[in-house]
């Protein structure tokens, strides 16, 4: 049986281990996934003992992107450069491989799911945070007319820009954003405690595209928030949530699973 897992804090609301469980079933590969709390500075514990049990390897969830670049002897593919990790790979070797398989999942979704295109549109980017810092790049690369990240703690912000220069590129404060943004991320962990962050509703407009990356049963705080300042095209990060799953299955077993199907599985 292949042991794989999902590291964070909070963990309880993860689906990552329903949306493996389908993938594996579709090549008929018997595997295990857990989702392990990992309290406040236990990141190297807990995946140091997964290695132990001879997991295959894990995802990395909320606060630890940042921190599991660390635990790694080599950083692959997208996430060169970008100092954050969602995946982690034990090679047989001894190796831990870190990946970061949140951009293309988040692209991915708006693209090819959701029809949205980012190219000459206005996006706003809420949230500093390690999804943020992980999508910020592929973001650039889709060629926006402007990008904007607004954040809580405005330094973090500021630090995030400076990661990815670019003319397009710009950290804002709240009385600097501007009004009806074509498309707005929310990479916030707000809706993780229920809330939406405390935004002005002059960046909402009747057609403004409203994307959040947290996900839940009923509609997340922030596309409710959204909703109600008449935002008519809306969608949480579910989709990512599985493109995310798919690119990670795919690094761990060299297989593309058909996400479509999970994600009809999922929502029926
Ligand atoms: P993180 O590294 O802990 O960062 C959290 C971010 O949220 C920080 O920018 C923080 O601002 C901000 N924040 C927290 N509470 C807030 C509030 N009440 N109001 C405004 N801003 C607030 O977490 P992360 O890894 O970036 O994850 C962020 C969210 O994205 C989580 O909900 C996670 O589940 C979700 N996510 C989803 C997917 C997917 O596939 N759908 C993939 C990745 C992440 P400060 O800097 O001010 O603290």
């Amino acid at each position: 049986m292949i042991k794989l897992a999902v590291l964070g804090n909070p963990i309880a609301h993860s689906r990552s281990p329903e949306i493996h469980g389908l993938f594996a079933r579709q090549f008929g590969i018997a595997l295990t996934y857990q989702k392990v709390l990992v309290p406040e500075g236990g990141l190297a514990l807990a995946v140091g003992e997964l290695i132990r049990q001879g997991a295959r390897g894990c995802n990395i969830t909320v606060p630890f992107k940042s921190q599991a670049l660390a635990l790694c002897d080599e950083v692959k593919g997208d996430a060169i450069g970008l100092g954050v990790i969602n995946t982690l790979d034990f090679a047989a070797s001894g190796a831990v491989y870190g990946y970061n398989t949140d951009a293309l999942g988040l692209i991915t979704d708006l693209k090819d799911h959701l029809q949205q295109t980012i190219q000459d549109r206005s996006v706003l980017l809420i949230g500093a945070g390690g999804a943020a810092q992980g999508v910020v790049p592929a973001l650039l690369r889709e060629a926006p007319k402007t990008l904007h990240v607004w954040n809580r703690t405005p330094q973090r912000a500021e630090q995030l820009i400076r990661l990815a220069p670019s003319s397009r590129l710009a950290a804002k404060t709240l009385e600097q954003l501007d009004t009806q943004y074509d498309l707005i991320i929310n990479a916030s962990s707000a809706g993780l405690n229920g809330s939406a962050p405390d935004l002005p509703s002059r960046i909402i407009g009747a057609n403004s595209f409203c994307y959040d990356l947290s996900y839940s049963d009923s509609e997340t705080p922030f596309l409710q928030w959204a909703s109600g300042l008449g935002a008519a095209h809306r969608a949480d990060g579910f989709g990512m949530l599985i493109e995310q799953a798919a690119a990670a299955f795919r690094i761990w077993f060299g297989v593309s699973p058909d996400t479509a199907m999970v994600r009809t599985e999922m929502l029926s």
